[in-house]
Order: C-alpha cells, then sequence, then structure tokens
C-alpha cells in the first residue's frame, strides 16, 4: 500500500523515498522533525481530550474564568506528560527542553482561552445540547484513517470536519506560520485525503483546510479536478518507482540541507 506521504515526499525527491522505501535506510531525525512531531502529538491530544472535558465537566453556570481554568489545566497536564516522555530525545537532540515547555503552555493558553469565550458563548445561546462541541468545532474525526483498494493509496487525516448540512473537509494540521501561500506538497496532500474520502463515501469534497494551530490560522480552499488528477499522476509515478526499483536520479537542491539522508548524500 501507498501512502499519502510517499506521494509527498516524492514530490520533495524521488531519491529520498528510494532510499526509504526500496533501500530500507532508515531517515535520521532532525531536531525539527522531533520537536514537529512533539508539537503536533500535543496539539492531537488536548484535542482529543476536549471533546470528554467539555462533555464531562463544564457546566452551564460556569463563567469564562472557570471553563477556562479547567481546560488549561488540562492541556498543561497533556504537556507535562507528552515532553517528559520525550525528555531524553529532545535533549539529545539539543532541544531546549524547558524552553519548549513554556512555549507550548503560553500558546496553549491563548487557544484555550478563544476557545472558552466561544464556548460560553454558544452556552448562553442555545444551552449546552449535544451539539456545543461540533458546531463550536466542527470536529468529527482526529487521525481518521482512510484508504482505497481501487487506488492502493492510504493516509491518515489529521482532522475530518463535518457541518451542519453534512459536508465532509480534510483538514491537515500544521506547525509554524502561514507564509508565501499554499505550497504543492501541502495542496497534493490534502487533495490526496479529498480524493480518497469521495472514493470511501461516493460524496464531492470540494474545500480542504491548512490549520497553523500554533497561530489559530486556518487556510480554505478548493480542491479542484485538475488538484485530483495531479494526485493520480504522482500516484501513478509513485507506483513506477517502487514497482520497478530503479535508482531515479540524485539532484542538489535547498531542501537537501533539511533532509536527514543529506550527509548520507552528499559528504563525500
Ligand atoms: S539529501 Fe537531497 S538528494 Fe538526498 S534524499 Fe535528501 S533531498 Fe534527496
Amino acid at each position: 500500500m501507498i501512502y499519502v506521504t510517499d506521494l509527498t515526499e516524492y514530490l520533495f525527491c524521488p531519491y529520498k523515498l528510494y532510499l526509504k522505501k526500496i533501500k530500507g535506510l532508515p531517515l535520521p531525525q532532525t531536531p525539527e522533525m522531533l520537536t514537529g512531531t512533539i508539537i503536533h502529538k500535543i496539539y492531537e491530544e488536548v484535542m482529543l481530550r476536549e471533546r470528554i472535558i467539555i462533555d464531562q465537566r463544564i457546566d452551564e453556570k460556569m463563567g469564562i474564568d472557570e471553563i477556562f481554568k479547567i481546560l488549561y489545566a488540562d492541556s498543561k497536564r497533556v504537556i507535562k506528560n507528552i515532553m517528559i516522555k520525550n525528555k531524553g530525545k529532545l535533549k539529545d537532540a539539543g532541544v531546549d527542553y524547558l524552553e519548549l515547555i513554556k512555549e507550548l503552555q503560553e500558546e496553549l493558553k491563548e487557544d484555550e482561552l478563544l476557545k472558552s469565550i466561544r464556548i460560553k458563548k454558544y452556552i448562553g445561546l442555545y444551552g449546552k445540547d449535544q451539539n456545543l462541541y461540533k458546531n463550536l468545532f466542527m470536529m468529527k474525526d482526529m487521525e481518521y484513517s482512510i484508504f482505497s483498494t481501487e487506488l492502493g493509496l492510504s493516509g491518515k487525516i489529521d482532522k475530518l470536519e463535518e457541518d451542519s448540512e453534512g459536508n465532509l473537509f480534510p483538514v491537515e494540521l500544521k506547525t509554524g506560520l502561514f507564509s508565501n501561500g499554499i505550497r504543492k506538497h501541502e495542496k497534493l496532500q490534502v487533495s490526496a485525503y479529498a480524493l480518497l474520502l469521495e472514493k470511501e463515501r461516493g460524496i464531492k469534497i470540494p474545500l480542504g483546510f491548512l490549520e497553523y494551530y500554533q497561530v489559530k490560522q486556518r487556510i480554505p480552499f478548493l480542491i479542484k479536478d485538475e488538484d485530483k488528477k495531479e494526485v493520480l499522476d504522482i500516484l501513478s509515478k509513485v507506483k513506477e518507482l517502487l514497482e520497478g526499483e530503479k535508482e531515479p536520479k540524485k539532484d542538489k537542491k535547498n531542501f537537501c540541507k533539511r533532509c536527514g539522508y543529506n550527509e548520507f548524500c552528499w559528504s563525500s
């Protein structure tokens, strides 16, 4: 089975995919990759737990401050637990462990305050009904696994959202800041999820989102037929590469500096 991430990796560098999938060379993790993975995990866990917390611990009489205290205390707990588990790895990679905890706490503090305001506003208007979470965050699923035997493609959608009319939207969570427009690999990734959802549900998925969760920025974009065609084109090139096992050309490019295989490819 080919993964959606194989397609984006191919777009960066076919040789990288070849080293990973055909040569089986483990990809050394850079400090940025490690930090990104941990931050991603923290946000994912916070969002998963929030649903239960809002359900079980928030009541209609609470003010914004009380709601915020509950949400933020839980976020801090998640940060602490996940950071403790990864302390050794972060130290080995030279990441400032305490500084990262501080940054994450600040980011989530602001995030939870905004959510608390929205929760209080919703409850004030409609009461605490079963649609509170869905209407506030449009959340349907996190880490939604999806595959198509017809395409021979599978993936995991960071966040699957559903609006009140039953329309579905794939959302890709991103670290950092949105700048310089939507990049080709991001569009390819979300379009691939849309294509998989269309195969699974038999409905059209015309819109996807990039969500820069640290800066609370959501970027919507249309998924056009040509984007889905691009997914199919890359998929067939990836299949060719993996089935043919032919070594692709190795090109030096800017991306090499940030690639985990940099030393392997260019040290001599
Ligand atoms: S270092 Fe450059 S050429 Fe080598 S795998 Fe990475 S991106 Fe490709």
